[in-house]
């Protein structure tokens, strides 16, 4: 393994970073890591086609689930980290243990959170986080007997792989959980859990990063809204009472302070109707609540997070604007390019908007393309930008 200590003529940056994954947010990182100074290499079957090793020129190719392939990464690099949670955690384990090579975040909490019930089950177990109720359901008779508990609708959730909203099911009454188990389970082989129906009046979110030592340091909250259960757009800072945005903070402090190892990490959380804050879930990774950081904050979430796992100095998390947002470019459900470019052409156009587009082709429907972030003086000229961009965006896609 080669340090930066002792290859001096590299800056002292010059950790050599290995991330499992090849996606948009690797991509991002990549930037970042080439500001930085950090030689960032990816895995992902894409290789060097995938979006982040497009960037970053160094790839693996090899599944996300493949030990030999995340030996391989790992025999290139100082420091392991993910950029999503969907990976096999035992070869990071066992390579955790043989102590040559660091891994960030530790693949225990990797482990804890990929498995959402196992990460309800531990955050449970948290001082001062509240969660709303949840349940096993290894059978239909289990989801009958939490929808008398707790009444419907109610939210049944794959344990595992889950992201975008792919791998729940709403079920909406006794008739519905027969069939709503057995699809959402594929004939019992998807491990899946339930929560009681969260009734709340808005949907937070808060970067929370963690050093090396264990500090933790908090980004600015934000509301979020999502559309058919992804993330549609997020405003920065959250415009709600001091009261909720500290409670909110709060718990995301707690949550994170309970996992092992560095990184950045995306705190999901419920603003209830009776004022209390309870916890989603976690991403143990830079998340697409935290995109508007990359225009509006001191030191953005992915180079924060290269700056946890690589044990550099924790960066700045204040804005350096008054308010911001970032809108989502998802594919359009026509599979047009011309529908989905829409928000681009627009935000190309508007004076107060960045544009992030990850060069996938070509454009699903569903699929994250690009996302616009929006800085400005006031809420009320961000607000208004962010009306404007949706407005040209919803019309195109009818
Ligand atoms: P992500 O892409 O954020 O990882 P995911 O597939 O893990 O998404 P969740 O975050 O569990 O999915 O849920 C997606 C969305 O569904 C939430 O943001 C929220 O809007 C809604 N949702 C989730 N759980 C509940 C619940 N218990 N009650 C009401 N709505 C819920
Ligand atoms: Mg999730
Ligand atoms: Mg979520």
């Amino acid at each position: 393994m080669c340090s930066a200590a002792s290859e001096p003529s590299l800056p002292p940056t010059s950790v050599r970073v290995g991330v499992v994954g090849g996606g948009q947010l690797g991509q991002m990182m990549a930037l970042a890591a080439h500001r930085l100074g950090v030689k960032l290499t990816c895995l992902d079957p894409g290789g060097l086609a995938s979006p982040t090793g497009k960037v970053c020129g160094a790839a693996v190719t090899g599944g996300l689930a493949d030990g030999a392939a995340i030996r391989k990464l790992a025999a290139e690099v100082d420091v392991l980290t993910v950029e999503i949670e969907h990976i096999d955690t035992a070869s990071l384990a066992a390579i955790e243990a043989e102590g040559k090579v660091a891994v960030h975040p530790s693949p225990r909490t990797l482990a804890t959170i990929q498995d959402k019930l196992l990460q309800k089950r531990h955050l449970s177990t948290v001082d001062g986080v509240s969660l709303g109720d949840f349940c096993d359901v290894p059978d239909a008779a289990a989801l009958l007997a939490a929808g008398e508990t707790w009444g419907y609708p109610l939210m049944l959730k794959a344990r595992t792989l889950a992201y975008d909203g792919r791998g729940n099911a709403v079920v909406r009454s006794a008739a519905e959980a027969e069939s709503a188990f057995s699809s959402l389970s594929r004939g019992g082989a998807v491990p899946l859990y339930a929560e009681r129906w969260a009734e709340f009046v808005s949907e937070l979110a808060v970067m929370v990063a963690r050093a090396r030592d264990g500090t933790v340091v908090t980004y600015p909250l934000t509301v979020t809204e999502q559309r058919d259960s992804m993330c549609h757009t997020v405003v920065a800072p959250a415009p709600v009472a001091a009261s909720v945005s500290e409670q909110a903070l709060a718990v995301a402090r707690k949550a994170i302070s309970s996992l092992w190892g560095a990184g950045i990490f995306g705190v999901e959380l419920f603003h209830m109707k009776d004022g209390s804050v309870l916890l989603n879930e976690i991403a143990p990774r830079p998340h697409n609540s935290g995109h508007y950081t990359m225009d509006a904050c001191v030191t953005e979430q992915h180079e924060m997070h290269l700056r946890c796992v690589a044990g550099l100095p924790l960066g700045d998390t204040s804005m350096k604007v008054v308010a911001a947002a970032m809108y989502n470019v998802i594919g359009s459900a026509d599979g047009k390019l011309s529908t989905t470019l829409a928000a681009v052409d627009a935000a190309l156009a508007m004076p107060c908007a960045a544009l992030h587009w990850y060069g996938k082709a070509p454009p699903k429907p569903r699929r994250k393309m690009a996302h616009v972030n929006l800085v400005g003086g006031s809420r009320h000229e961000v607000a208004i930008a962010l009306r404007k961009l949706e407005a040209i965006a919803d019309a195109a896609n009818g």
